[in-house]
C-alpha cells in the first residue's frame, strides 16, 4: 500500500521532472522524459502534475520534431556548400577557379576606378609541364600542380588571389598595388619560386614559369581586356625563352595570335 501522502508524491514527481530537464538541457537527452510519461498515471490523483508532465511531452515532442528539422537543415547547407566548392574551386588544388578570379577582378577594377587606383593581372603558364607527366607519370604532374599552388600562395599577400584557370595555367589578381614594379617583384618571386626542385614521390622535377602582366589602368580597364592582355604579355614570355616575366606592351598587341 502507498503511505506516503500526495503533497510528499507531489514533491518527488516535481524532483523527477527537473531531472529530466537538467539531463535535456545538458545532455539534449530527450529520451530522458519517457519514465515520466509513465509516472503520469500514478499521479492521477493529481490534475495539476498530470497536465504538467503532458505539457512537458507535448514540449519535447515540439523539440524533437526541431532537430529533425535542424538536422535536414544541416543536411541541405552542406550539400549547397559543397555544390559551391565544386562550382567555384579547383578540386585538385583547392584554389579558386576562373569563375572566383574574375569575379574578384571585377571587384578589384570597381575599387580601383573609385579610388584612382591601380591592380595587376599576372598570367602564369608553367614552362615544360608535360615532360612531368610524360615522364614521371600523370598522378606526378597533379602533386606537382598542387606544390605550384603552394608555393605561389606563399609569395602573395592575403587580399591577393592566385587562381586555376585549367591546365598549367594561374592567374593572379593583385588589388590596391602600389604600382607596376610591384607586380614585376612578385612576377619575379613566382619565376624564381618555380624554378626551384619540386620534390615529388616518384621523383624530382625541373620546371619553371613564364608570367605576363598587364596593369589597370594603363593597359586596360575591363576585366576582359586585362586577362587578354596578361595572356598576351605570356606570349611574349614564352617567346623570350620560358621562365622570365613580360609586361604587356601596347604596340606588341597586333604581333599575338588571337585568343582561344
Ligand atoms: P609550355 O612550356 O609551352 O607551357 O609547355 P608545357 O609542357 O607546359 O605544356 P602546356 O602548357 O602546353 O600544356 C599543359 C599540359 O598540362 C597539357 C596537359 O596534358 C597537362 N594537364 C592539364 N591539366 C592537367 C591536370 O589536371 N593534371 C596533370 N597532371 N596534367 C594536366
Ligand atoms: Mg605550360
Amino acid at each position: 500500500m502507498n503511505v506516503s501522502s500526495p503533497v510528499s508524491q507531489q514533491d518527488e514527481f516535481l524532483q523527477k521532472l527537473l531531472n529530466v530537464a537538467d539531463r535535456i538541457a545538458s545532455e539534449g537527452d530527450l529520451q530522458a522524459v519517457q519514465p515520466l510519461l509513465e509516472m503520469t498515471s500514478a499521479h492521477s490523483q493529481s490534475p495539476i502534475v498530470t497536465a504538467l508532465a503532458e505539457s512537458f511531452a507535448r514540449m519535447v515532442v515540439k523539440l524533437e520534431a526541431r532537430e529533425y528539422e535542424l538536422e535536414c537543415t544541416i543536411k541541405d547547407l552542406l550539400a549547397v556548400k559543397a555544390e559551391l566548392e565544386r562550382a567555384n574551386y579547383d578540386p585538385l588544388t583547392s584554389l579558386p577557379n576562373r569563375v572566383i578570379a574574375r569575379d574578384r577582378l571585377h571587384q578589384g577594377v570597381l575599387h580601383a576606378r573609385r579610388n584612382d587606383g591601380q591592380l595587376a593581372v599576372l598570367y602564369m603558364d608553367l614552362d615544360k609541364f608535360k615532360w612531368v607527366n610524360d615522364n614521371l607519370g600523370h598522378p606526378a604532374g597533379d602533386e606537382l600542380l598542387q606544390q605550384v599552388a603552394q608555393r605561389g600562395l606563399a609569395c602573395i599577400r592575403d587580399s591577393d588571389t592566385l587562381a586555376r584557370l585549367g591546365g598549367d595555367e594561374f592567374l593572379c589578381v593583385l588589388p590596391n598595388i602600389d604600382g607596376q614594379q610591384a607586380a614585376e617583384d612578385l612576377a619575379q618571386r613566382f619565376v624564381d619560386t618555380m624554378n626551384q626542385p619540386f620534390t615529388l614521390r616518384d621523383g624530382v622535377a625541373h620546371i619553371g614559369a613564364s608570367v605576363g602582366i598587364a596593369m589597370f589602368p594603363a593597359h586596360g580597364t575591363t576585366v576582359d581586356q586585362l586577362i587578354e592582355f596578361a595572356d598576351a604579355a605570356l606570349y611574349f614570355a614564352k617567346h623570350a625563352g620560358r621562365n622570365v616575366y613580360r609586361v604587356f606592351q601596347v604596340e606588341e598587341a597586333s604581333d599575338t595570335p588571337p585568343a582561344a
